[in-house]
């Protein structure tokens, strides 16, 4: 593991990969395996939640894939170096930033459960006593579950980080990134948490701002980079095309295409990432759609082109049969052994079992490697 900029460079050469797992998402093994997993497949970037809890949890993961770097290597797999972790913040009320609740105690017994059904999470379950209910550190706010209750009974909690939350997670060790997630017309709210950050931010090695599309988005974002500027790191403005939506169907990726050819048309300064309905078919819409670097010129504008994806919902859903047959593997042994119950913080180690971990690295790769190898050949080295 040689390539220290790796990340800096996968930017600019326009083959960015991010995983998404989550602003809200804090269950702990997942988000730990999940970035081992893509880690070893070449990820660029791991976003987690401002949680010390996930943050400690990601970075565990890391320092066992640089011990497993030269294994993946040998495979085949694109691990260059390790990924930089960015922490995800947002600015005043964000759907990534929620979580889902009800009482399970006044469900209609004869109520068909769609809420369970149709969480990607499997967040909420009812089979379990201790688990009756939406299981909060898995929930991630996509809000699916809302509609469906026949009688209107699960509502979102969303929550708002306050300035003097924010620091302590902005200088923690091993942070080299944070995102900040925000909406057109958020400027006043914006403003307040820049403020908060600004004597850090000298600090990180880059800057994303996270945003949907609304009307005046242009302008928003151009009022949000005169708020920002000069900034001594990379920016990333991450097109949030639809946003939670990448696993649901092909067609979400649509949205995504979209607002960052939208975004990118808008020429402003800093790097274009897509995120928001990314799936196996946005390095396909991004060819047909002509947004992929294609001279590798990295002297080039590099606006011309899309520096790169981030993937969420199907990231993580694509590493869920693997990850579940590793929680399958740990229950039966808890089982089998009461008296050496695991804490849920250390249980289910991916690399505890080998055949799992390439399994997961594999499906890991099958997602990354699309945006890699669409610049194939082309990849530089300046480790
Ligand atoms: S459907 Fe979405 S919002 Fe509802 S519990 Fe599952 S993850 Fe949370
Ligand atoms: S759909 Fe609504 S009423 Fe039915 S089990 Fe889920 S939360 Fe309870």
């Amino acid at each position: 593991m040689t390539d220290l900029y790796y990340p800096l460079n996968s930017l600019r050469e326009g083959h960015w990969f991010k995983l998404i797992c989550g602003a809200s998402f804090q269950h702990l093994p997942a988000v730990r395996n999940l970035t081992l997993a893509y880690t070893l497949a070449g990820a660029d970037c791991i976003d987690v939640a401002a949680d010390p809890a996930v943050i400690a949890a990601a970075i565990d993961a890391l320092r066992v894939a640089e011990k497993w770097a030269d294994a993946a290597s040998g495979r085949g797999y694109g691990v260059r170096g390790l990924p930089w972790l960015m922490v995800s913040l947002n600015d005043g009320e964000d759907p990534h930033f929620r979580k889902a609740e009800f009482n399970p105690a006044e469900c209609p017994p004869e109520c068909p459960r769609p809420c369970e059904s149709i969480c990607p999470a499997d967040a909420i379950a009812f089979e379990d006593a201790r688990y009756a209910g939406v299981i909060d550190q898995r929930c991630y706010g996509c809000g699916r579950c809302v509609p469906v209750c026949p009688i209107g009974h699960i509502v979102t909690r969303s929550y708002v980080y306050t300035p003097e939350a924010i620091a302590p997670l902005v200088l923690q060790p091993g942070v080299d990134a944070i995102e900040i997630h925000t909406q057109v017309g958020h400027l006043g709210d914006f403003r307040r948490l820049w403020q908060a950050i600004a004597p850090w931010v000298n600090q990180l090695k880059l800057i994303a701002i996270s945003c949907p599309d609304g009307e005046g988005l242009i302008d928003y974002l151009w009022a949000l980079y005169d708020l920002m500027t000069p900034l001594a790191c990379p920016l990333i403005w991450q097109t949030d095309g639809r946003p939670m939506s990448g696993d649901i169907g092909t067609g979400t990726t649509r949205a995504a295409v979209k607002l960052g050819e939208k975004v990118l048309a808008a020429n402003l300064p800093g790097y274009i990432q897509l995120a928001g309905g990314t799936n196996n078919h946005t390095v396909i819409k991004l060819k047909d759609a002509g947004l992929l670097n294609k001279t590798f010129n990295t002297e080039q504008n590099p606006k011309s082109f899309i520096s790169g994806v981030a993937y969420g919902s199907y990231a993580r859903r694509l590493l869920s049969p693997v990850l579940d047959r590793l929680e399958n593997i740990n229950n039966n042994e808890t089982d089998a052994n009461a008296q050496t119950i695991k804490s849920p913080q250390l249980s289910g180690r991916l690399e505890e079992t080998p055949p799992l971990l390439w399994d997961a690295v594999a499906q890991a790769d099958s997602l990354v490697s699309q945006l890699k190898s669409s610049v194939k050949g082309k990849i530089t080295h300046c480790g």
